[in-house]
């Protein structure tokens, strides 16, 4: 069977209603296999920097400023009727864990704490999404990027080491893929041979969807965005904007220089290196 990459950014699934439609894209790909990376849900990772930032301006733990972020995701889980226990002590374990790594010499580092802390977004994000899914499918997987994408120690930036994520996109993500039919997975960070945390930049995910359509070998990688694909101009802002049907990796690579918020810069390069498509696919109006 066919894999394909899907990319869901946070707007994309913000609530129970567009995560209830993005269970019912997924389910209309029944003859491929897909490998879905996912960003933070709605406004969460600007709330995390906020956490972040408190962790050293109040005297809280860091499991008390987590409470809120728990508590939206907990609100949404209710709404998509998910058991709200067993999601919550979940994501208190990966908060547990992460106050683990912030022990007093790592918190010196602040690059270091922001992505140990702001990664958790994702994490969440893809742990709600995935127990959703499964309740209905019994071939939707979890997979920690973090196992697979590692980088240098470079935090907030982190740069990906080819050969070894190569090796294990090989080793884990190729075998899961084959037991499985949606893995589900997190844009935006990845993770050092010592375990820590990275993150590529803000608005990464693109960015991560693109990597996995490189070392998986696709055809086609698919952006799932609140437009109809690529637009001569913000359709908030003007009237007559038209849909460019198609245009080159440099077209694109300006495109994204200029500032259109269609697509993360960094997206290009790796699917250019290998001749792979970008579709960007409408989340509201989802036609094959
Ligand atoms: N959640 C991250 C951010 O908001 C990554 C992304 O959305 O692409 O920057
Ligand atoms: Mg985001």
């Amino acid at each position: 069977m066919m894999t394909k990459v899907f990319k869901f950014g946070g707007a994309s699934v913000k609530d129970a209603d567009h995560i209830n439609q993005l269970k019912k894209i997924l389910n209309s790909y029944s003859d491929v296999k897909l490998l879905v990376v996912i960003s933070a849900i709605g406004k969460t990772t600007n709330a995390l920097e906020s956490v972040f930032r408190d962790i050293y301006d109040t005297d809280h733990d860091v499991s008390t400023l987590f409470n809120p972020i728990i508590k939206d995701h907990l609100a949404i889980a209710k709404n998509l009727g998910l058991d709200q226990e067993s999601l919550k002590s979940e994501l208190e374990s990966m908060v547990n864990e992460l106050e683990g790594k912030l022990d007093s010499e790592n918190l010196r580092f602040k690059d270091l704490v922001y992505d140990q802390v702001v990664s958790m977004g994702e994490l969440f994000s893809t742990l709600l999404i995935t127990r959703f899914l499964q309740q209905e499918r019994n071939d939707v997987s979890w997979l920690d990027v973090r196992k697979v994408f590692m980088t240098d120690q470079r935090f907030m930036d982190g740069k990906i080491q080819f050969a070894e994520t190569q090796e294990n996109i090989n080793q884990i993500v190729v075998p899961m893929m084959k037991d499985t039919n949606i893995c589900i997975t997190q844009g935006f960070i990845a993770g050092t041979s010592q375990g820590l945390t990275t993150t590529l930049g803000r608005e990464g995910s693109d960015y991560s969807a693109a990597l996995f359509a490189y070392f998986l070998d696709v055809e086609e990688l698919n952006i799932w965005k609140d437009v109809p694909g690529i637009l001569t101009a913000d359709p908030k802002r003007f009237e007559n904007v038209e849909k460019i049907e198609k245009m080159s990796y440099k077209e694109a690579i300006e495109m994204t220089y200029f500032g259109a918020k269609v697509i993360h810069p960094k997206t290009i390069q790796p699917i250019q290196n290998k001749g792979i498509k970008l579709k960007v696919n409408s989340f509201k109006n989802p036609s094959q």
